[in-house]
């Protein structure tokens, strides 16, 4: 039994203390095979398929670099702002743990591929914070544990443990930043912020699937507290593989008031990895954390030194996309739109379906507030992505389309897209099916009109005398007996007319 934590109140955690945060982001590539060897690189499948001599670390066995992985450092080294080695190599991590078949890992030590770099990262209220990038470098994954019997699904406490070296040898790009300081008490939000960001950067870079759900982008929270009045770094723990967003910011959170406690009590901070539970959003105490002498690091002798030319680097340079940093700024401007209606827009998560939507034709105001608005409360609503609702951007630009041809109200425009979303068929295949053509015939309308003024005649003569405000009585009344088919422009009009006549 591991005894519950003392925490601090959060705010008091801030004003005696500046956090520090590292973050260490692991990302594995989705190239064709696997780092070292030929072995197809796919997520899954029977356990133990997707293996060789190499990858299973046998006598004899010689690795070979896979080209593609290197390509894929390099061009998320050069998204990322860092400069490129001109000459780099692998080196080997050695420990011995039962998912490491080979009793050490094909890594990078002290001559990463990528170095010095940076991703400006945008905070919920706009705020921008540079994180700084030590260096990203190569190296590649583990197999995977699987622990039976016990409740936790933890090694401790468990009858007996499986192992599946699918993933051994997967290509994994490790992404460190430089410490990140002064924060304060926005640190659990930058932290988020800045995994969101480098997902975004690497999902546009088409380099992963980036799923934190499967383990493809896995992030470590580094984080120590300093007094206020100190000068020195203190003791960090590393609270690992925390496997959503939501999670990395509890994480550091948790960590800042469990330390603050320990800290303000007199007792110091061991330096260890920490493990973070989702369920209740504390971590527990791992392993006291190995130095790098531990591991005993040194050049890899079966593989050649890396030496992208300067020409290869400048091509990867060409086929960087537009980072999402840049694009945002660029839809602002060509979408005019306020700070407050970019936030809007990037909290809804709607910036890729507006501009599908306006590529099939609609305003980007219209379109915008299609999404913003209805759609991003109906998402809410059915608790799911707004990307996944049952309806596409080009069927919003349909309804659009059909509203400004004055061939659907507003009104009628929302029960089109309910008719959409439920299933209905295309926007025109629910007008059709369930009548909602706006009544734009004039003698259909006249009729209404004549009908309702009939019904009224003290409003009528009310209009007569002057007061069009009256009016809206009698377009209320046609509205009614359309039911809600009419353009009420049109309608207001023709009353005016019909009165005056
Ligand atoms: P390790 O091998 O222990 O994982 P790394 O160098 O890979 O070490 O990562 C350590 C991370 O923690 C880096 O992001 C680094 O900037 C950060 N870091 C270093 N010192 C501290 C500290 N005192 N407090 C918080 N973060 C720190
Ligand atoms: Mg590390
Ligand atoms: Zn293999």
């Amino acid at each position: 039994m591991t005894a519950v934590a003392e925490l601090m109140d959060y705010a008091d955690v801030v004003e005696r203390f500046d956090p520090v945060l590292g973050l260490e982001v692991h990302v594995e590539l989705s190239t064709k095979t696997k780092m070292f060897c030929g072995c197809v690189n796919e997520f899954g499948g029977e356990p133990n398929t997707k293996t060789c001599p190499t990858c299973l670390g046998l006598p004899g066995s010689l690795p070979v670099v896979n080209g593609k992985g290197v390509e894929g450092a390099i061009r998320i080294g050069l998204a990322l702002n860092c400069e490129i080695a001109e000459w780099c190599r692998f080196a080997r991590k050695n420990y011995f743990y039962p998912d490491q078949p080979k009793n050490f890992q094909t890594s990078q030590y002290d001559e990463p591929i990528a170095f010095n770099g940076y991703l400006d990262v945008t905070l919920d209220d706009g705020e921008v914070v540079r994180v700084e990038i030590e260096r990203a470098h190569m190296e590649e994954d583990t197999g995977k544990s699987l622990h039976v019997g016990g409740a936790t699904g933890r090694i401790h406490g468990a009858d007996y443990s499986l192992l599946d070296y699918n993933r051994a040898g997967v290509p994994l790009i490790e992404i460190v930043t430089k410490p990140i300081e002064g924060t304060g008490a926005r640190a659990p939000e930058v932290a988020r912020a800045y995994v969101s960001a480098l997902r975004d950067l690497l999902r546009a870079l088409d380099v992963s699937d980036v799923r934190m759900d499967q383990g493809s982008l896995r992030c470590d929270a580094n984080v120590s507290l300093m007094a206020k009045d100190a000068t020195e770094f203190g003791t960090r723990t590393e609270t690992k593989n925390v496997n959503s967003l939501r999670s990395v910011e509890r994480a550091v959170r948790y960590e800042m008031t469990r330390q603050a406690a320990i800290l303000a009590g007199g007792g110091s901070i061991r330096q260890e990895t920490r493990h973070f539970q989702e369920a209740d959003g504390t971590t527990s105490g791992g392993r006291v954390k190995e130095t790098a002498e531990d591991y005993r690091y040194f050049p890899e002798p079966d593989l050649v030194p890396i030496a992208p030319s300067r020409e290869w680097v400048e091509q990867l340079r060409a086929t960087l996309p537009e980072m999402p940093s840049e694009r945002r700024k660029r839809i602002q401007t060509e979408w005019s739109l306020s700070d407050e209606a970019l936030r809007d827009l990037l909290n809804v998560g709607a910036v890729d379906l507006v501009a599908a939507t306006v590529e099939a034709g609609a305003s980007p105001d219209e379109a915008r507030g299609w999404w913003v608005n209805t759609l991003a409360q109906e998402a809410n609503s059915r608790e799911v992505e707004l990307a996944d609702l049952p309806i596409t951007p080009a069927q919003v630009a349909e309804v659009i389309g059909l509203v400004s041809s004055g061939e659907l109200t507003n009104k009628l425009a929302k029960e089109v897209v309910q008719g959409v979303l439920a299933g209905e068929g295309s926007p025109r295949e629910v007008v059709e099916k369930r009548g909602l053509k706006v009544v734009s015939d004039d003698s259909a309308l006249l009729v209404a009109v004549d009908e309702a003024l009939a019904a009224q005649p003290d409003v009528a003569e009310k209009i007569r005398g002057g007061k069009v405000a009256a009016a809206g009585a009698i377009v209320g009344a046609v509205m009614k007996a359309t039911k809600g088919q009419a353009d009420a422009k049109r309608v207001r009009e023709l009353i005016i007319e019909r009165v005056g006549s």
